[in-house]
This record gives C-alpha cells, sequence and structure tokens, in this order.
C-alpha cells in the first residue's frame, strides 16, 4: 500500500488529537488523563526538535558559510535576507490594520463581555506586562550588544540565544573562508559530516510528528477555554485568520512571480513544516523541519539555508507583528478610542520592531504586544481581552511565521543563482534511502 504523505500523516495525527481531546473532556477524570499520560508525549516530542536546533544552526551556518568561499557573497546575501524579511513584516503589519480597520471587530464587543473578559484574566495578562516591561527597561543598542556572546557554551546552552550562536557560528566560518585551503578543509569535512547526522536525526524525529502532534492537540483541546468566550472574540480571532490568510497568498505569489515554484510544489514542500509550527507554536522548534524541508523538497541549496532560515525564525515574524497589529487596534477599538492615521503609522513601525525582538516560542508576540500598546498610548490592560483566545491564534501566526521564512529563503536563493532541482520529492522514500 502506498504510504500516505508526511502532511497528511500529520494532519490525520491532528485530527485525531482533537476529536481524542474533545471526547475526552466529556468525562470526569478525561482531562487528568491527557496531561498526565499523553501531553508528556507531546512534549518529548518538542523536546527532542529543540535539541537538534543549536547543532544544526552551528554545523550547517559554519559550512554554509565557508562554502561561499568569498565574503563579499556573504554581505550580498545578508543584505538581501534582511531587506526582504523588513519589507515583508511592513506588507504584514499594513494587511493586519488594513483588515481590522474594515471589519473593525472592537466595536461588536458589548461593556459587559469586556469587563468580564478584562477581570478574568487580568493575573495571566499582567505577567506578560511584568515580563515586558523587562524589555522596555533596555537602552536603544541592547539588541546589538546582545548579539555578541561573551562565551560561546554558555550561548549554545540556552535555545533562546539562537541570535548569538548565529553570529559565532557566522564569525567562525568567515575564518574558515580565510585560512588557507587544506588548513580549513577537514574542519569542513567534519562540519559537513556532522551536519549530515543531524540532517538524519531530523528525518527519524520525524517519523514520530504524527503521533507527536496528536499529544499535543488533545492537550490543547483539555486545556482550552470555554466556547463562549471563542464567540465573544470571534470577530476579532476572524480578522486574524483573514489577514494571515491574505499574507500567505502573498506569499505564494511572491514565490511563484520571483521563482517561478507552483504553489502546489509549495505547499507540498513545506506543509509539514507548517503543520508542525501550528501544532508546537514555536518557530524555534520547528526550524530544524523547515531547514530540511526547504533543502531538500524545496530546492534550495544549503548555504542558503543555513543562513536565511535560522535569522528568520529568530527576526523575521510577519504572522506575529500582523497579529500585534490587529490585537492593538482591535483593543483600542473595543475601548472606544479612536486611532489617528499618524498613531496607525507608529504602529507599523513598532509592530515591525517588536516582532523582530519577540522570541520563537510560544506566547512570546504577546509580550512583545504591550510595547506595541505602549507606544501607541493603548491601556496596557486590554491584554486580558485578547488572552483566552491567544493560543489558537498563535498557532497560525507561527505557520505564517514559518511559511515566511521559507518563502524569502526561495527568493533569496534565487536572486545568487542558488534555486536547484529538489532532491527528495517524496519523503516516504527519503526514509527508506
Ligand atoms: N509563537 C510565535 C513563533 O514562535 C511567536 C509569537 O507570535 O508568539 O513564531
Amino acid at each position: 500500500m502506498k504510504k500516505l504523505a508526511l502532511h497528511w500523516q500529520i494532519l490525520l495525527g491532528m485530527a485525531l488529537g482533537v476529536v481524542f481531546g474533545l471526547l475526552m473532556s466529556t468525562f470526569d477524570g478525561g482531562r487528568e488523563i491527557i496531561q498526565d499520560w499523553i501531553k508528556p508525549f507531546g512534549n518529548i516530542f518538542i523536546n527532542s526538535l529543540k535539541l537538534i536546533a543549536v547543532p544544526l544552526i552551528l554545523a550547517s551556518l559554519i559550512k554554509g558559510v565557508s562554502d561561499l568561499k568569498d565574503i563579499s557573497k556573504l554581505s550580498k546575501m545578508g543584505g538581501r535576507t534582511i531587506g526582504i524579511y523588513i519589507i515583508t513584516t511592513v506588507v504584514a503589519v499594513s494587511i493586519g490594520l488594513l483588515v481590522v480597520n474594515t471589519i473593525k471587530p472592537g466595536n461588536s464587543i458589548s461593556e459587559e463581555t469586556r469587563l468580564e473578559l478584562v477581570s478574568s484574566y487580568e493575573a495571566e495578562a499582567g505577567s506578560k506586562i511584568a515580563a515586558a516591561e523587562k524589555q522596555k527597561e533596555s537602552g536603544p543598542l541592547q539588541a546589538l550588544e546582545d548579539l555578541v556572546p561573551s562565551n560561546i557554551f554558555r550561548a549554545a546552552s540556552d535555545n533562546g540565544n539562537m541570535l548569538q550562536v548565529i553570529f559565532f557560528a557566522i564569525f567562525f566560518g568567515i575564518g574558515l573562508i580565510l585560512i588557507p585551503e587544506e588548513k580549513a578543509k577537514p574542519v569542513k569535512d567534519f562540519f559537513d559530516g556532522f551536519n549530515e547526522v543531524i540532517l538524519k536525526l531530523i528525518d527519524i524525529i520525524m517519523l514520530a510528528a504524527p503521533y507527536g502532534v496528536f499529544a499535543l492537540l488533545a492537550a490543547l483541546i483539555v486545556e482550552s477555554p470555554s466556547v463562549d468566550l471563542f464567540k465573544a472574540l470571534g470577530w476579532y480571532g476572524l480578522c486574524v485568520i483573514l489577514g494571515l490568510g491574505l499574507m500567505i497568498f502573498v506569499y505564494v505569489m511572491l514565490v511563484y512571480v520571483f521563482t517561478k515554484t507552483s504553489p502546489k510544489t509549495f505547499f507540498d514542500g513545506i506543509a509539514p513544516a507548517q503543520l508542525l509550527a501550528f501544532s508546537t507554536s514555536s518557530s524555534a522548534a520547528t526550524l530544524p523541519v523547515t531547514m530540511e524541508r526547504v533543502e531538500e523538497h524545496l530546492g534550495v541549496e544549503e548555504e542558503v539555508t543555513s543562513f536565511v532560515l535560522p535569522i528568520g525564525a529568530t527576526i523575521n515574524m510577519d504572522g506575529t507583528s500582523l497579529y500585534q497589529a490587529v490585537a492593538a487596534v482591535f483593543i483600542a477599538q473595543a475601548f472606544g478610542m479612536d486611532l489617528s492615521f499618524s498613531v496607525q503609522l507608529g504602529i507599523i513601525a513598532t509592530a515591525t520592531l517588536a516582532s523582530i525582538g519577540s522570541a520563537a516560542v510560544p506566547g512570546a508576540g504577546m509580550v512583545m504586544l504591550v510595547i506595541v500598546l505602549a507606544q501607541a498610548g493603548i491601556p496596557e490592560a486590554g491584554l486580558a481581552l485578547i488572552f483566552a483566545i491567544d493560543r489558537p491564534l498563535d498557532m497560525c501566526r507561527t505557520a505564517v511565521n514559518v511559511t515566511g521564512d521559507a518563502s524569502v529563503s526561495m527568493i533569496v536563493a534565487k536572486s545568487i543563482g542558488k534555486l536547484g532541482v529538489p532532491k527528495v520529492k517524496n519523503w516516504n522514500d527519503h526514509i527508506k534511502k
């Protein structure tokens, strides 16, 4: 029998997880059974993905940069990557603002619902606001300062320091370019082999993906808030999802126009990464799979994926910036505030920066939203309004974040002649290899 394609297997796992979660929530003790016996498997799955993120970045970036053979190529690629990342983020925020200003979801929230939501989620919102306070205290150049680690082992021991690991790997790769070839060769060969091993590990972990997402979604279902809350926030959620859908359309068009890759090929290639991003709500945890898919299934050469994708996972979050724009204006609307055009322009700037500063982990976009709200003069307490449905929206925006990184890597690769023919067409063949 022909095996199902990986993305169908993952989708099936997700669907069964939802059904199982719903079933278990109908009887007493079902929730605890899922939390004690099912959720840990989801966590193990996420941990195994995170486990290989730092070694993967190190090995593939060092090899990728040293393969460039000349530093000017690196700066060309770097310039394009950052430029396109910023442009797509600004487009995303603008789409978010357009949708939220047209649909005006905040106007449909009654005074009663607003008070109820604010009082029920005050405490949770408070903890996000406190986390954002720490960020706000730092000086304007803090982000630049944080880029350079003082100790590579300390940087590599924390998945939150991805940019520092990236900095070290690029620096090391540059060193390799500059030393004589015969000295560089054994080091390069080592990282080359190391990288192959990590890519194989990703294949192995992906065998467990359908089960991992089953566990993750079953746990999310039993932990989700009541349906009534979803209804109250329905229009807002719809605006975010509509905006994200439009953004996906923008990517598909960009990829088609610049690389002539058909939407079907693009989705077939990237779907497993999108589904994992959706299930884990973390671009960082999804990164190994994004890299593998883009390289082996979409034909982007390793020099590009190893550079563009880890940087993208940390700084390019178009889904997050779009959501921040919609959420900020929604909260303002719910509080009866009218935001002027210039304030909305300010939101474009702050949401772009805030998404760059958001960590690639669940819920990070909401912490940085506090900064967008503060800049626009919108009450931070409004965070409590949107708390209830943040997780499902986080899942959707993370899938968009990952799609954005993949699209940009294809466009950058094409622009420097590094987009080839995919190595693997069918994942099932690939794993048997
Ligand atoms: N969870 C998102 C990500 O990892 C960030 C966020 O918007 O909260 O990309």
